[in-house]
């Protein structure tokens, strides 16, 4: 028998695909079960606790799958590790019995915009193909489902932690920067070694790109990868045309998309499709008439030639550098939430040079305030509607009002998407008084 820890999409997608195979499972959830996934779980008579690991402790499990979500160091982790049974993810359950070729996606930033690219122009070009994993659909709960060709998989270090011997066909690595070192020990080797690990069983009839990241380069030379490496420079011109690694390939004004880290992810997901044989011009068309998920760099309507966008996604200091980066307008910055031990060095300059004023949004700001204040002017609010009220009582024409947060939402919002939605709401709400 198997059981199965943390019961979110990951742990649910594992149950499912454990039922179809007629594993016996039991699933225990330290906290509360979604209304939904409880009624999954009764219908299907799969036994279950939650709101506490009690009864899990009386099963002798072949082994254990575990939620990305559950650390290495909690106590029934521990308990089951020194009883030798062998804890894997929710992914690597999954590639046991996954038939078609993956492409797995991993980074500190990027991930989901490039697993949504990638698995766009594939469909758009007609091949059968799912995108699964972080971004929300389990890998196990679509191959309860349904089998496809390809599988575009979006992995974090902490569900490709407890993989061994998942292996995609074509590993993207995008970039490292810290984040999640709370996880880690507050060690950045382990979480580089982590996200390396995407291409630990890779073979020589394999793929693994690499973005020329400086932590990536760094470190590559100090891993073992098997795997035939695809090195990706790409370059953005002030026309929004893309070079990947010196050669002209698309142009940024057809696309959604924004900003140079985009066009590192545009030119990783082009790379993957030329890889499966995808033509020039299948990839171009899937690349324009893709539309990005919301919260990432999203234009969201323009108020008196101010342009408002909606970033609530980013949660850390790197993918602030690149919204701030990708802006052509002076910027008036809204960021700030629970801090994650936050350096804002690297966004020093960038902010100095473009943000006109740091509009700080959360329960406590006084990081921000106390890095920024002396050569930024700040406006300290603690709710999203005097924020952006704020934000425009000092905004000119031709300015972006950005949303950028760089800190997780939980002071304030239930999640990001929360946080981003009510900055939305709000901006709606004066273009529609403006109308009147
Ligand atoms: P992830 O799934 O890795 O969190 P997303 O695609 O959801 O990545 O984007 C998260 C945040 O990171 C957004 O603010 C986005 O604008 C930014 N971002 C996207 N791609 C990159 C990249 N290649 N490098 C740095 N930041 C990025």
């Amino acid at each position: 028998m198997i059981v199965i820890l943390g019961c979110g999409e990951s742990g649910m997608g594992a149950a499912m695909l454990a039922h179809k195979l007629s594993m016996p499972i039991f699933l225990s959830d330290y906290g509360r079960i979604s209304q939904d996934f409880k009624s999954q779980l009764i219908d299907k008579e799969i036994d279950f606790e939650e709101e506490g690991h009690n009864l899990v402790y009386e099963f002798l499990p072949d082994f254990v799958i575990k939620s990305p979500g559950i650390p290495d160091q909690s106590e029934v982790i521990k308990y089951f590790d020194q009883k030798g049974i062998k804890i894997i993810s929710e992914i690597e359950f999954a590639f046991q019995y996954c038939k078609g070729q993956i492409i797995a996606i991993t980074g500190s930033n990027g991930k989901t915009t490039t697993t949504n690219l990638l698995y766009h122009i594939m469909k758009n070009s007609g091949c059968d193909v799912v995108k699964v994993g972080n971004l929300g659909y389990s890998f196990a709960r679509s191959l309860a489902e349904s089998s496809h060709d390809y599988y575009v998989v979006e992995v974090s270090s902490f569900q490709l932690d407890s993989t061994i011997n998942f292996k995609p066909h074509i590993a993207i690595l995008l970039n490292i920067t810290p984040d999640h070192l709370d996880r880690y020990e507050n060690n950045f080797e382990k979480y580089v070694f982590s996200k390396f690990s995407i291409a630990k069983n890779q073979t020589e009839n394999d793929y693994l790109i690499l973005y020329k990241d400086a932590v990536v380069m760094k470190y590559f030379s100090s891993m073992k990868i098997n795997a035939q490496t695809l090195w990706i420079q790409s370059e953005l011109d002030q026309e929004g045309k893309v070079f990947i690694n010196g050669k002209a390939r698309f142009n940024f004004n057809h696309t959604v998309l924004k900003g140079r880290h985009n066009a590192i992810n545009v030119s990783c997901a082009a790379t993957a499709c030329e890889i499966i044989g995808l033509k020039d011009q299948e990839i171009q068309e899937g690349m324009y008439s893709f539309i990005n998920d919301p919260h990432r760099l999203e234009s969201i309507t323009t108020i008196n030639g101010v342009e408002f966008i909606n970033d609530s996604k980013a949660t850390n200091v790197d993918s602030v550098f690149w919204a701030l980066d990708a802006m052509n307008s002076k910027i008036i910055w809204i960021a700030g939430g629970q801090d994650k031990g936050n350096d804002y060095t690297s966004i020093e300059d960038v902010v100095k040079n473009k943000v006109k004023t740091l509009v700080t949004l959360g329960k406590d700001n006084s990081k921000l305030i106390e890095f920024f204040g002396d050569y930024v002017p700040v406006i300290d609010t603690h709710d999203m509607k005097t924020a952006v009220h704020k934000s425009i009582e000092i905004s000119e024409r031709g300015d972006v009002i950005l949303l950028s947060p760089a800190c997780a939402s939980f002071d304030l919002f239930n999640n990001y998407m929360h946080r981003g939605d009510e900055f939305r709401k709000e901006v709606l709400k004066i273009k529609s008084e403006t109308r009147k």
